[in-house]
């Protein structure tokens, strides 16, 4: 059997997640979180974990697909950041309704507080923020007003 050599193959633009619990399927479904969920107590996390923090147990948790869509829990617009980084922004907490909390911008709405509320639906989107050096598009996610 021939088989191409791979050398030759163009080399494919992948889209690489900034924070490894970004989840970018590769047949083009949607980015989702990923979480842990104990099997033991059903505690719920963002991410990886290697032990439940809840009942402390250390058997392998199950994958899980958290929801895209949330409530603002807590937001502060931040006028002063790192060099580079646009001011001002929205910076929130996100409670989705698995239990876990995620650390976020809010996008797609002015930074006032006149936009923004407690407990208001937000929705989760993704976004290349820049290209890294392979020219792989480096993705972030933020939630929206839903
Ligand atoms: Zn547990």
């Amino acid at each position: 059997m021939a088989e191409a050599p791979t050398a030759e193959k163009p080399q494919e633009k992948t889209q690489k997640p900034i924070v490894p619990f970004l989840r970018i399927p590769a047949d083009g479904g949607k980015p989702y979180l990923q979480g842990s969920r104990c099997k033991d107590c059903g505690a719920t996390y963002l991410g990886g974990r290697m032990a439940c923090s809840k009942c402390f147990s250390t058997e392998p948790m199950e994958d899980i697909k958290l929801s895209d869509k949330g409530e603002l829990h807590v937001f502060s617009i931040v006028h002063q950041s790192a060099p580079g980084v646009p001011t001002p922004y929205v910076a929130a907490i996100v409670d989705l309704p698995e239990g876990v909390s995620v650390r976020c911008n809010i996008a797609g709405v002015e930074p006032d507080p006149q936009n923004l509320k407690f407990g208001m639906p937000v929705q989760m989107t993704t976004e290349t923020i820049r290209t890294d050096r392979e020219g792989n598009d480096v993705v972030a996610f933020s939630f929206r007003p839903a």
